[in-house]
C-alpha cells in the first residue's frame, strides 16, 4: 500500500506549502489534577523573563546554548512541545458539509496540557513550547539566520527553547492528516505513528522512549473502546514522494542543511491519530480519550526514566 504522508510532518519542511488562516478562538484549558507536589510549569514567558540574554540569536552559524547543569536531586524535566498554534491550526477536520468542525493545533495543546499537569503531579518538571494558542515564535525572528521568517523558524524556535530549558527529554504531540480523490477512503483512514530519530549519539534511548510511548498510546486507545491501526514506530527520515533524499524532523534530527541547531536530548515526535479520518476526530475529542491518551504519555515517560535515571 502506498506510504500514507501526513500534511503534519510535512508542514514542518515545506512551510510554503501551508494553508494559512486566521484563529481567533481560546483553546479551553483542561482542569488539573490535585497534585501533592506543586512543581512550577516553565514556559517560554518564564525563559524570555529570566533568562533573555539566552534568547537564541538570528544567525545560522550561531552554537547550540550550553545544557543547563543539573542541581543534584532535581527531578527530570519533560519537554512537551504541542504542534501549530496561533494562525497555524495545523491538519484539520471537515465534517460532510464541508465546514471545518476540528483542528490539530486545539487538540496538540489540550493532550500536553493535560500531560503536563500528570508530570507535575508526580513531581515531574515541565517545559511548555507553548502554553497557549499562539506561535512560539513570539517575535517573528529569522532564528534560522536564512533571511526569510517561515515555518522553520518556529520549528527552531521551538528546539532553541527546549535546548535552553534543559529538559531531560522531549514529547512532541501532532495529530496526522490525509486525504485522497477517495473521500471514504480517507475519512476511513486512521492509525497510530511515533517517530523518533536513529542518527543522534542518543538514538537508542530515543528508540526506547519511541517503543514506549507507541505501545502506551495504542494500548489507550484500545481502553477507550477503539482498535487503532498500528502504523508502527517509525524513522523521522522518511522521503515524501519517489527519489526525495528525505529529511529528518527538524525537532528530532541532527544538525544538517535545515536544522541549523538541533535538539540536544531525546525525544519523539507522536501522531496518536489522524484527525482527517471520521471516527478518530471525534475520538480525540472526547474527556476520556484525551485523559486516557495523556496518562499513557506520562506512564511511559515514567518507564523510560526508571531505565535511563538523569545523569
Ligand atoms: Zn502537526
Amino acid at each position: 500500500m502506498k506510504r500514507l504522508v501526513g500534511f503534519c510532518l510535512s508542514c514542518l519542511f515545506v512551510a510554503l506549502l501551508l494553508a494559512r488562516c486566521v484563529h481567533t478562538s481560546r483553546v479551553p484549558t483542561p482542569s488539573p489534577s490535585p497534585s501533592p507536589v506543586r512543581v512550577a510549569a516553565i514556559t517560554p514567558a518564564t525563559i524570555r523573563e529570566t533568562a533573555p540574554a539566552t534568547q537564541p540569536q538570528a544567525s545560522a552559524t550561531a552554537a547550540a546554548s550550553p545544557t543547563p547543569t543539573r542541581i543534584p536531586g532535581q527531578r527530570p524535566l519533560v519537554a512537551l512541545d504541542p504542534g501549530h498554534g496561533g494562525e497555524d491550526l495545523g491538519a484539520r477536520h471537515f465534517n460532510r458539509a464541508g465546514e471545518m468542525d476540528l483542528h490539530e493545533s486545539t487538540i496538540t495543546l489540550q493532550l500536553a496540557l493535560r500531560i503536563g499537569a500528570k508530570l507535575q503531579a508526580l513531581g515531574y518538571r515541565v517545559f511548555y513550547t507553548r502554553d497557549g494558542d499562539y506561535d512560539p515564535n513570539l517575535y517573528e525572528r529569522d532564528v534560522t539566520g536564512d533571511g526569510e521568517i517561515d515555518l522553520r523558524d518556529v520549528v527552531q524556535t521551538r528546539t532553541d527553547l527546549i535546548n535552553e530549558s534543559g529538559a531531560d527529554i522531549l514529547l512532541s504531540v501532532h495529530l496526522n492528516a490525509w486525504e485522497c480523490d477517495d473521500e471514504e477512503l480517507w475519512r476511513a483512514t486512521g492509525g497510530t505513528e511515533t517517530y523518533y530519530c536513529p542518527d543522534r549519539p542518543f538514538g537508542d534511548r530515543n528508540l526506547r522512549l519511541a517503543t514506549l510511548v507507541h505501545q502506551n498510546v495504542l494500548a489507550a486507545l484500545r481502553s477507550v473502546g477503539h482498535e487503532p491501526s498500528d502504523r508502527g514506530v517509525l524513522i523521522d527520515h522518511a522521503p515524501a514522494y519517489p527519489g526525495d533524499p528525505g529529511h529528518h524532523l527538524m525537532i528530532l534530527g541532527p544538525k544538517d542543511e535545515i536544522i541549523v541547531r538541533p535538539s540536544n536530548m531525546p525525544g519523539v515526535l507522536s501522531e496518536p491519530i489522524f484527525i482527517t479520518c471520521d471516527a478518530e476526530a471525534y475520538l480525540i475529542v472526547r474527556e476520556d480519550a484525551q485523559e486516557a491518551l495523556a496518562q499513557a504519555y506520562v506512564d511511559a515517560i515514567v518507564q523510560y526514566f526508571k531505565e535511563y535515571p538523569p545523569q
